[in-house]
């Protein structure tokens, strides 16, 4: 029997995902349970075997060469223990010794949500066959993660291209991390909406104040809506500028719940990007939006437990 396969593991607030992942991209067997995420740590622990138990029930399973996880951080890659925000039952958990009570013998590899889904999309999406990327998740928070080389750059403890917590307005609000004008305090879904709120932009008759209901508004030419994304896409674009000159990346990919709100967003981010990245090397810099969609944690968490191993098709870029 070929060991051709992945197991992977997409741990997220509302839910864990996993599923068999192969060297195609193709995602023959899946599971998912809802994240019990107010519970204690053994009980968002129980959800996680439950899912790699289903997992293991596939006769596909004796073909799995390794597990890989993707968690929402932080995470510590190298002590194999994370800490997600809006999992609070888990601090330091220690979750790649409690996946080996399950999984066994099988190396397991340990990434945060960002570095997964730059993972993806430089496997099966936008930064497919780039040298340097910046690939970014703006939804409730703003995580990212970096293609250096030609390489994953997952960083030491699995955080590297955390760029939702670079400071680009330097008296800023303070930001939950305890810095001040962090990108994601600007950029992310619910301060897009606050903005909008704040300055007199009010929902239509559902109540719907999300940012997706911002992004409509923007679309039909409200210009308060607009302006907040503007601000979001103004903060994004000097964040993606100063990433381009430390590190020479030639295209960001930006995905997640925001990134759907289309040109709302990305047109102003293309213009502003001409405001910061001016220097001759970054000039021929590109946004694009992602393209590996729901399963970019899942591909994503693969192709990170690939790397470093012999499987063919895995996380190539080419
Ligand atoms: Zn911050």
């Amino acid at each position: 029997m070929p060991a051709d396969l992945i197991a992977a593991l997409d741990i997220g607030g509302t839910k864990i995902a996993g599923a068999l992942v192969d060297g195609s991209g193709e995602l023959p067997v899946r599971a998912r349970r809802a994240t019990p995420a107010r519970e204690d740590g053994a009980t968002v622990l129980g959800a996680v075997t439950a899912v790699l138990r289903e997992l293991a029930g596939s006769p596909l399973w004796t073909r799995v060469a390794a597990v890989g996880i993707g968690s929402a951080g932080p995470v510590d890659a190298s002590a194999g223990t994370v800490s997600p925000v809006n999992i609070p039952g888990w601090r330091g958990f220690s979750l790649v010794a409690a996946v080996r009570e399950t999984t066994g013998e099988l190396p397991v590899t340990l990434v945060g949500d960002g570095v997964a889904m730059t993972a993806a999309e430089h496997w099966r999406g936008a930064a497919r066959g780039r040298t340097g990327a910046l690939c970014m998740v703006v939804s409730t928070g703003v995580g990212g993660g970096l293609v250096l080389g030609g390489e994953l750059y997952p960083g030491p403890t699995g955080n590297a291209g955390h760029i939702g917590h670079i400071s680009v307005e330097l008296e800023g609000d303070p930001c939950p991390c305890g810095g001040r004008g962090c990108v994601e305090r600007i950029a992310s879904g619910p301060n897009i909406a606050r903005r909008a709120l704040e300055n007199g932009w009010r929902p239509g008759p559902d109540g719907d104040v999300s940012a997706a209901a911002v992004a409509a508004a923007a679309r039909a030419g409200d210009p308060v809506a607009r302006a907040s994304y503007e601000r979001a896409a103004r903060a994004l674009a000097a964040g993606i500028a100063a990433t381009a000159a430390l590190a020479e990346i030639e295209v960001a990919v930006i995905g997640g719940g925001v990134a759907g709100a289309g040109e709302v967003l990305f047109a102003p981010l293309r213009r502003m990007l001409g405001d910061y990245a001016t220097l001759s090397f970054v000039r021929g810099l590109t946004v694009v939006p992602a393209r590996t969609g729901t399963d970019a944690g899942l591909l994503g968490a693969a192709a990170a437990a690939a790397r470093g191993t012999r499987l063919s098709g895995f996380g190539t870029g080419s």
